[in-house]
């Protein structure tokens, strides 16, 4: 038999049948709204199929019908995505605030609770505790480091066990690279499910995937990305995904229609190109973050550096998270620089190569303050609970020569 392919093999192909298009050996852009139907009958059986009216039969494929509800582009990305997390299905979106705000509005209703890791991305904590109240569904957090007996307590204590519905998390935190056990989600899932109430775990793996942090594996339901960031890679287009098994994703993939909010087959087509070299370029980050990371850690002006390198205290419980769930320790250190905003705000305004702007994961090297950018909006004291300080600088490691990073890092750091 013909060896089991690896992701990164198959995503040149995979899906995508040339004679389907004059033989072009690239799956051309399906600008296209609507799909033509061969007969009436046909057009009749696919939309039975898409409103879920009866079970697909043996050997029968669901066929095109119109560009919100399947499209080629989105269907051979969804397909080549879903390698990765060795998932069932996945569902591609115009961003990852839209993968992730569909997965909310499709599994909360009035008068649940969403129990969430703190500190959430910043939009996203921004739909769950601004907007979702306006729809009667309320959040509980919980924060790094906190066991699942404390967790228990707390919302014991608030009375509210039968009306948790989600468990959403976030893992490793941004920026501080805490990491959560997505096996205690789950087991803290399992604990509110019934019956008849099945309480799911969506994780947000944006910092850590799809290569380096398999959610799936470790009993996530759903995993959640911004494919803008490592996915997409280039800094050019905004994406998000969603997989899971079959069940959930035609839940997923319903609200999507309904919403509206399914990727184009532009943004389609940049995430194929881009897949292409995700192991390539997730593989040089990784490496070229060890080296940063190195510098950085013994850097005299440098007071603390945050990255999954530096967990190497073993018989830790961070440490046993890290050894189980990492496959590698990722491309993002943040690191405080001894001083406060003033010194940190002298090293982004000298840094050259590196680019200061939000987002990470792409190939240019980024640079940007926590405190008064990305997480701008977490209240003060849960800032200095989460080490989010006026210190910090977050970076986002790209593809250049490591040297020229590091050179970049020092002649800034010799500016303050
Ligand atoms: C960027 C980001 C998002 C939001 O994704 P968009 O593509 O900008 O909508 C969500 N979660 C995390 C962790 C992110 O970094």
């Amino acid at each position: 038999m013909y060896p089991k392919l690896k992701p990164e093999s198959q995503m040149m192909t995979y899906g995508y049948k040339p004679s389907l298009s004059e033989g072009a050996i690239k799956c051309p852009i399906f600008q296209t709204s609507t799909f033509v139907f061969a007969t009436a009958e046909e057009g009749k059986a696919f939309f039975e199929l898409a409103y879920g009216h009866r079970d697909q039969q043996d050997g029968e494929e669901m066929g095109l019908i119109y560009s919100r509800i399947n499209n080629p582009d989105l269907e051979i990305l969804e397909n080549r995505l879903a390698l990765w997390d060795d998932a069932a299905a996945c569902a591609v979106f115009e961003s990852g605030m839209a993968a992730i705000t569909t997965v909310l509005l499709e599994f909360l209703k009035p008068g649940d609770y969403v129990l969430i890791s703190s500190p959430l991305y910043g939009g996203t904590d921004h739909f769950i505790k601004k907007v979702l109240p306006k729809f009667g569904i309320n959040a509980i957090s919980f924060t790094v480091g906190q066991s699942k007996e404390s967790i228990l307590a707390q919302i014991d204590a608030l009375g509210v066990s039968d009306k948790i519905a989600l468990v959403y998390a976030e893992t490793p935190a941004n920026p501080t690279n805490d990491l959560i056990d997505i096996a205690m989600c789950k087991d803290l899932a399992e604990h509110y499910s019934s019956p008849n109430k099945s309480v799911y775990v969506a994780i947000d793996n944006t910092y850590m995937g799809p290569l380096w942090q398999h959610p799936l594996a470790h009993g996530a339901d759903l995993v959640l990305y911004s494919a803008t960031k490592y996915i997409g890679g280039h800094s050019d287009v905004i994406a998000g995904a969603c997989l899971g098994n079959e069940a959930l994703m035609a839940r997923v993939r319903a609200m999507r229609t309904f919403l509206g909010n399914m990727a184009s087959p532009n943004t389609a087509w940049l995430l194929l190109r881009s897949l292409e070299t995700l192991k390539l370029r997730m593989d040089a980050q990784a490496l070229n973050a060890e080296h940063v990371a190195a510098f950085l850690n013994t850097h005299p002006k440098v007071e603390k550096v945050y990255y999954l390198g530096n967990i190497t205290a073993k018989n830790t419980r961070v440490y046993a998270i890290k050894q189980k769930q990492c496959i590698s320790n990722g491309a993002m250190i943040s690191f405080d620089i001894k001083g406060g905003e003033n010194e940190a705000f002298r090293f982004l305004n000298a840094l050259q190569l590196i680019k200061l702007a939000v987002s990470l994961g792409s190939t240019e090297s980024l640079a940007e303050h926590p405190a008064t950018m990305t997480h701008v909006d977490v209240e003060p004291a849960l800032k200095q609970q989460l080490s989010i300080s006026e210190k910090m600088v977050r970076l986002s490691v790209g593809v250049e020569h490591y040297t020229d990073i590091i050179t970049d890092i020092a002649q800034a750091l010799e500016n303050i």
